[in-house]
């Protein structure tokens, strides 16, 4: 196998000559920020049952967990700040290396280092949304206001209590606009880097897949071997931050 720093240089060269390249991320890009991957034992997520759409459309004890569970500091993403890698991405997009993100997170730690076309395929955790009027609210005052009351928040606009994390959840379908946006990336272009994911959510991991399908070299970046290895042109061993720090020093 190549050397990373030969791996790392030869992804600059494959960026310098593309005409549409794309980034893709999951959970491993925000670890060096703080934010607990969804996979790690121990983690955050396996110490909390999985409340499904439904059920906390139609239960207020599930909506009750619901809130519980996502004012744990520990699972509270608000206070977090984006990483190297994350700045990277910013960057590339700033001198139009890189033409679009596409992302699983829902931390919006993207935005926060200034990347601006982003589609969120899960949605964030920075909003929530009322489930009956459609209103969206900031969503931390809400989080500070269930940690002071132990209530449910109500909804400003219409004061009922679905109000939710504007995050797709367990049961609930991606929005469709927001698939397709994605799957038009994944159709254009032609180089595809897929950064500290798993790759195993579904439709998410797709759009690699289907990026390789059309022609797009694929990229993958991840410290652990992930289910689309085989299929990638380039797998980088190691952690995302100092990878894309690499790759853009050679790009300078
Ligand atoms: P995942 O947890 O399934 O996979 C993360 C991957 O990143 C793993 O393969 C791991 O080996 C790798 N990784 C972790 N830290 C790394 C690092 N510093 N450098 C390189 N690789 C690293 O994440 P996923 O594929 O994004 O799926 C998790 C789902 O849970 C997503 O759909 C997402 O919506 C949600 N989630 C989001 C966040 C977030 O917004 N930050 C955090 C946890 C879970
Ligand atoms: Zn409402």
């Amino acid at each position: 196998m190549e050397s990373p720093s030969k791996q790392c240089e030869q992804v600059a060269r494959w960026m310098a000559e593309a005409r549409c390249t794309i980034a893709f991320t999951g959970a491993g890009i925000s670890t060096e920020s703080g934010i607990p991957d969804f996979r790690s034992p121990g983690g955050v997520w396996s110490r909390y049952r999985q409340i499904m759409y439904d059920e906390f459309m139609r239960d207020p004890a599930a909506r009750l967990e619901y809130w519980r569970q996502r004012s744990d500091p520990e699972m509270d993403m608000s206070a977090a700040q984006p990483n190297a890698g994350h700045h990277v991405l910013a960057q590339w997009e700033q001198a139009g290396r890189l033409q679009a993100l596409l992302t699983q997170n829902i931390d919006g730690l993207h935005q926060l280092a200034g990347s601006r076309r982003v589609v969120e395929l899960h949605g964030t955790a920075r909003r929530a949304k009322c489930q009956d009027c459609g209103s969206t609210f900031p969503a931390r005052p809400l989080i500070e206001a269930f940690r002071s009351t132990g209530c449910v928040p109500a909804c400003p606009a219409c004061a009922r209590d679905r109000l939710k994390l504007a995050t797709i959840s367990f049961g609930q379908p991606l929005d469709p606009d927001v698939l397709e946006e994605a799957f038009a990336w994944a159709r254009r272009t032609d180089l595809m880097l897929a950064i500290g994911s798993s790759l195993v959510v579904e439709p998410a991991a797709s759009l690699p897949r289907l990026a390789s399908q059309r022609g797009a070299r694929l990229v993958i970046i991840n410290r652990e071997p992930t289910r689309l290895d085989a299929a990638a042109d380039a797998v980088l061993h190691g952690s995302c931050g100092e990878l894309l720090t690499q790759i853009a020093r050679w790009l300078e």
